[in-house]
């Protein structure tokens, strides 16, 4: 009967959109208590927008989206995407980009035109020993209160534009929330993005545990002290930076639409568009599991 009862349980998964790998995937659900849930692409839509670009004074305008589309089209980054679709209206050709390589956690780099350009997050300047210019000071202070996340272009050392991003919860969020907490599941939000941008999204969803600004190796860290103290962690997320995390959980689930070594990680990929389905599958697996045992 045991065989019977996965073979079940793994179909009935294909029919809610939620694609289970084996049967260790299905064993490890059973008794889940704590859900981690990546920030960006995971809890929030897979497509943020950009809302505003600031240039820096004496700095064209075009050039500039030129430099910072020309560096995200190397990314696989959510946000590398919004910065390429709103360059795409203005720009045409892209420069060719020379050693390009992806920053975990801050963002991206490579050469132009033999110069140093980088695009990332408030830590990459921290990495580079740069601060914010004072052109930029208050674009950033209102987009920190409002809980938006900011990019900055740096250019050999000097910041030459800022990206403010929108990073809307994906409608299903809230209802997930409410169905993982009735569960009696404890709701964890991991992110590389800034404690700010984390607390507006956690603040949405009614979620008090929140950890901002971890670095991708850092976030199977956090799961690795979570098991530590007794807890058996699911996380959910589907970036590149969320893999070994993926990895480190009782239960790495993925989001589908995510980069593929997240999924190659994951013990459950979640195909669904709809974050809802990571009740079901957690309630799925543990329904299989009472049948076997
Ligand atoms: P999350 O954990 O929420 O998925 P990441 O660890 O992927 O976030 O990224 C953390 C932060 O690093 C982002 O909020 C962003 O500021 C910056 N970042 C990462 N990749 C890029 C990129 N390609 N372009 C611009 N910024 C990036
Ligand atoms: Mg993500």
């Amino acid at each position: 009967a045991t065989p019977t009862a996965l073979m079940v349980g793994v179909g009935r998964g294909a029919q809610l959109g939620i694609l289970i790998k084996g049967q260790a995937a299905l064993e490890a659900s059973g008794r889940i208590d704590t859900i981690v849930l990546d920030k960006t692409g995971t809890v929030t839509l897979s497509t943020p927008r950009v809302t505003g670009v600031e240039v820096a004074p004496g700095e064209d305008r075009v050039a500039v989206l030129r430099l910072a589309a020309a560096i995200e089209a190397g990314s696989e980054h959510p946000i590398a995407a919004a910065i390429t679709t709103a360059a795409a209206g203005r720009v045409t050709d892209l420069p060719e980009v020379r050693d390009y390589r992806t920053l975990p956690g801050r963002g991206a780099a490579g050469l132009v035109d033999g110069r140093a350009v980088s695009v990332g997050s408030a830590g990459l300047l921290d990495d580079l020993c740069i601060t914010v210019p004072a052109w930029a000071t208050d674009t950033v202070e209102t987009a920190e209160h409002d809980g938006r996340t900011v990019v900055f272009l740096v250019r050999d050392d000097e910041v030459i534009a800022l990206f403010c991003i929108a990073d809307d919860v994906h409608p299903s969020a809230k209802d997930a929330l409410v169905r993982l907490t009735r569960m009696g599941l404890h709701p964890v939000l991991l992110t590389g993005d800034s404690t700010a941008a984390a607390r507006r999204v956690a603040g949405e969803l009614g979620i008090d545990d929140v950890r901002a600004e971890v670095l991708p190796d850092e976030k199977a860290d956090v799961i690795a002290a979570l098991r530590g103290q007794g807890h058996r962690v699911a996380m959910v997320g589907d970036g590149i930076n969320d893999a070994a995390a993926l990895g480190t959980a009782d239960l790495g689930m993925a989001i589908a639409t995510g980069t593929d070594i997240a999924i190659r990680s994951a013990d459950i990929i979640l195909v669904r568009d709809d974050l809802t389905v990571i009740a079901d599958a957690l309630a799925l697996a543990q329904r299989t599991l009472r049948t076997i045992h």
